[in-house]
């Protein structure tokens, strides 16, 4: 798929993009310039050449002109009762997004976090289908540009009026099929001039495409690697998510081990508990050998049941894993020596939970504020 790019912006182009639009478009600026314009667009947030007044009068009002600075327009603002909030967006071609901000997603032993961790879409839709994500009924409408999932940041930033402390691109859409503006993203989020977050607060989640995860791992971003795993087995991977039939675990753990041994940050696996499919004590140590192989941690996430599982791919519907199992399953992990974080539901209640994100399944009942 093409990179869709709004011709007539500077808004999601990396500095040297910048430099170049600004030349093309007739503009006759000295470099320092464009260095003004970058910092302008992503460290100071502005949303017109005018708010800029570093830049003569006249040239703000051309640069205006000849490059608007693009919004993404809030449609629908959901806040859950644990405090997450879904933001929907309506793109410039009408289509449809979401972002969620989770205050402290994770709990770990120790208890809670103070976190506010964006989560992030890449594409509309995802053409991956895994069984148990809500998104893959949506099919692939088309990739997000780099400003689409730059603004996402800044208008949800703006919106909640919080501080976003941690970035996860695990929003609708597959990040490895977007790939290149997902890099120029995480090069605009992570530029330390920008002074935006530092690099370890983003986690990049993938499906497991082996030849991106191994060309990300040369980016040198120093950005995180989550592996939405899932299951422990072939079989059982490839009806879970068919991606898998094509790049089985055996090639995709290899290529997580590449990112491991070039970039030295532990990287996450991701692993749903389905009752009876993936919970079993064989399961349990298989996912920690799995563990072992490199530096490394398991987020187990308990399932959030969506409308439209397909059971006859799986020969059985999707349930999650009782309470008291979830917590039998985790004990085993540990004791086999993984590292385990447990993945809350937050957002369950709004429909803004990990793959619960859907636009052509909307709408649903819930309570919403028109922003
Ligand atoms: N395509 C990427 C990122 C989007 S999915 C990926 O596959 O990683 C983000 C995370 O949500 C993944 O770990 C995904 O497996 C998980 N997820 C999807 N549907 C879910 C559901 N119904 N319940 C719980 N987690 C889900």
């Amino acid at each position: 798929m093409s990179n869709q790019r709004q011709d007539n912006t500077l808004f999601g182009l990396s500095e040297p993009e910048i430099v170049e639009a600004v030349k093309t478009a007739g503009f006759d600026l000295a470099r320092f310039r464009a260095k003004q314009i970058y910092q302008a667009l992503y460290a100071k947030r502005v949303h017109s050449f005018n708010e800029m007044t570093s830049l003569p009068k006249q040239l703000r009002e051309e640069l205006d002109d000849v490059f608007p600075i693009p919004r993404l327009k809030i449609i629908l603002e959901s806040v859950s009762a644990d405090g997450t909030i879904k933001y929907l967006f309506e793109l410039a071609d009408g289509r449809s997004i979401e972002s969620v901000l989770i205050p402290s997603e994770m709990r770990d032993n120790e208890g809670e976090s103070k976190r506010k961790t964006l989560c992030l879409s890449t594409q509309v839709g995802c053409p991956l289908d895994c069984k148990f994500c809500a998104t893959a009924s949506m099919k692939l409408k088309r990739n997000l540009t780099t400003a689409e999932i730059v603004a996402q940041f800044f208008e949800v930033e703006r919106a909640s009026g919080e501080k976003i402390t941690n970035v996860v691109y695990m929003g609708m859409g597959e990040p490895m099929l977007n790939y290149e503006n997902v890099i120029t993203s995480l090069k605009i989020f992570t530029d330390p001039s920008l002074e935006i977050l530092g690099n370890k607060r983003f986690t990049v989640s993938t499906s497991g495409l082996p030849d991106e995860i191994i060309r990300f791992a040369k980016e040198g971003l120093g950005v995180k690697l989550a592996l939405s795993l899932h299951a422990t087995t072939d079989e059982l991977r490839s009806k879970l998510m068919p991606i898998n039939r094509r790049y089985n675990l055996s090639e995709v753990l290899s290529a997580m081990e590449e990112y491991y041994r070039q970039t030295h940050i532990p990287v996450t696996y991701e692993y749903i508990l389905f009752q009876g499919l993936n919970d079993t004590a064989a399961d349990a140590k298989r996912l920690a050998k799995i563990t072992r192989r490199m530096p490394s941690k398991v987020n187990v996430i308990p399932f959030h049941p969506i409308d439209f599982t397909h059971p006859a791919d799986l020969g059985a519907e999707l349930h999650p894993t009782d309470e008291k199992e979830f917590q039998e399953f985790i004990e085993m992990l540990r004791s086999e020596g993984a590292q385990v974080m447990i993945r809350s539901s937050s957002g369950v209640d709004i429909e803004a939970a990990c793959g619960q994100l859907a636009l052509s399944n909307e709408p649903h009942t819930h309570e919403i504020t028109l922003s």
